[in-house]
């Protein structure tokens, strides 16, 4: 027997951006199907037609894209779909499991006042057993219906959640929530359903704030003769404080991750994360592939994830330390753009264009390429004399017992021509040698007067790169 193919989707509504919770509920969809062969869809929840917008629907697509998370179907519209809830609707309606309500919202809050409920304790069932004739003086009245469903009053409805474990609800406890608005849009616990069954999806995963719908939701699989599919129900996630992730915490969008230099592999790593974990002891650095090939919805946690400012910067580090050099030279060849930064025979250094200088630095910076915040800095100094000098390592490095220290250096290249790594280091050894000084005596103020910071790759090969000329400038200026 053929094991039925696993299908899951996300659907987010198209109410704001994509922000971290939905995304590591895509993810994890995702993840579990690329894991099994199975299916991810996309689906686009726009029922609720005054919270919709197209720039959140894009918004969501352009995060979904970035993330690298791909669907298969396109991406569905429920707004082209209304047909369908229609038609689901009125077999609900024959057999009197959707009934028709008049009561206006007002109402529904004095009937609940006046019987001493708090005034969210919903709907009364007031409508349920309607007259023809009560009916068509509602009608008379000018008032339209929606649609309801009428959810069982006696027992328990309960799921085995895939991450939860039992899950149960007194139905006394479900109101008899719409199904049907009076515009004939369906609301979200209707749509919701008739899509997860029609599409075939085998696994509901979403959110926790949604366990509170799903007994709902399995009474419309129910009221439809339809068997249902599996839910499990994320934790929530929390900002560092222990409270719900919010703005007040920082970063929440998607794209606010991107455009701050994290990427994407590195956020879909850091999602991956929160509620999930791998086991062992690892530093949690996985690449797409890995995550592809651990993930197990049997490790995810029911227990709510704090999200770590920290952990992703640390997670992103690695990921670009990680990078293919090719990877690496698109990211510095944009940062040259974003400032102009060209390449100039003028320098007499060993490339012979942009690229290839590029690679060059690129091989030298080694592990330090690991925060695109601080590459433009890392890289301004191999292609501009306007580079950023640091007060502090200015003051306490370019001082008057090291000025003619660079200059006897600068004196030293010139003499010498010194051009490669190696010549650089003699030129130093060489100066030091005469001074009877330490090489570092030299160094540091040299690493100052060329790079403007304390902390650069290797010496010899920052001053091979940028090359004899401009050295011994760089040089004589900083001992004036
Ligand atoms: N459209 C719902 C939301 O954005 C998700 C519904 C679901 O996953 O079942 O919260």
């Amino acid at each position: 027997m053929s094991e039925k193919q696993i299908k899951v989707r996300f659907a987010p509504s198209p109410t704001g951006y994509l922000h971290v919770g939905g995304a590591r509920t895509a993810l994890f969809n995702w993840l579990y199907a690329r894991k099994v062969g199975g299916k991810f869809v996309l689906r686009i929840e726009d029922t609720d037609q005054e919270r919709s917008t197209e720039e959140s629907y894009q918004a969501i697509l352009r995060g979904m894209e970035w993330l690298g998370m791909d669907w298969g179907e396109g991406a569905i519209l429920q707004s082209d779909r209304l047909d369908i809830y229609k038609e689901h609707a009125d077999k609900l309606k024959e057999t009197g499991k959707l009934y028709p309500c008049y009561c206006t919202s007002e109402e529904i809050a004095g009937r609940n006042a006046a019987a001493g409920e708090v005034d969210h304790a919903g709907y009364d069932g007031h409508c349920r057993e309607l007259t023809a004739d009560q009916i068509s003086a509602f009608e008379a009245e000018g008032r339209e219906a929606r649609w309801r469903l009428h959810t069982p009053d006696e027992g328990t409805t309960f799921w085995y959640d895939i991450v939860m474990d039992k899950l149960e609800f007194p139905n006394e406890a479900i109101v008899d929530r719409v199904m049907i608005k009076p515009d004939g849009f369906p609301t979200y616990n209707f749509a919701v359903v008739i899509d997860d069954y029609l599409m075939g999806i085998t696994h509901v995963l979403r959110g926790d704030d949604h366990v509170s719908n799903t007994p709902l939701h399995l009474m419309v699989y129910d009221a439809l003769g339809w068997d249902r599919p599996k839910f499990g129900h994320m934790p929530m996630i929390l900002g560092p404080d222990g409270k719900r992730l919010s703005k007040r915490h920082g970063a929440t969008s998607v794209e606010e991750f991107a455009d701050k230099g994290i990427l994407p592999d590195a956020m879909v790593n850091y999602l991956a994360l929160l509620g999930w974990s791998a086991g062992g002891s690892g530093d949690g650095v996985f690449m797409r592939k890995e995550l592809i090939s651990k993930f197990s919805l049997k490790k995810v946690n029911s227990s709510p994830a704090a999200f770590d400012y920290t952990k992703l910067e640390f997670i992103n580090s690695q990921h670009l330390k990680r990078l293919e050099p090719a990877d690496k030279l698109l990211l510095s060849e944009a940062v040259c753009d974003e400032n102009g930064w060209s390449f100039s025979e003028a320098w007499q250094i060993s490339a012979n264009d942009r690229a290839n200088y590029l690679n060059k630095i690129i091989k030298v910076l080694g592990g330090r390429f690991s925060d695109l915040n601080r590459l433009p800095d890392m890289l301004s100094f191999f292609f501009t004399e306007d580079f950023k000098m640091e007060q502090e390592a200015v003051a306490e490095n370019l001082t008057t017992e090291t000025a003619p220290l660079l200059n006897k250096l600068a004196d030293k290249i010139e003499a010498d021509k010194s051009d490669s790594a190696e010549e650089m280091e003699a030129a130093i050894k060489a100066v030091a040698a005469d001074l009877d000084i330490k090489p570092g005596v030299i160094i540091h103020p040299a690493r100052v007067a060329l790079t403007g910071t304390t902390r650069s790759a290797g010496m010899y090969d920052v001053m091979c790169l940028v090359g004899g000329p401009r050295v011994i400038d760089r040089l004589r200026r900083a001992s004036k």
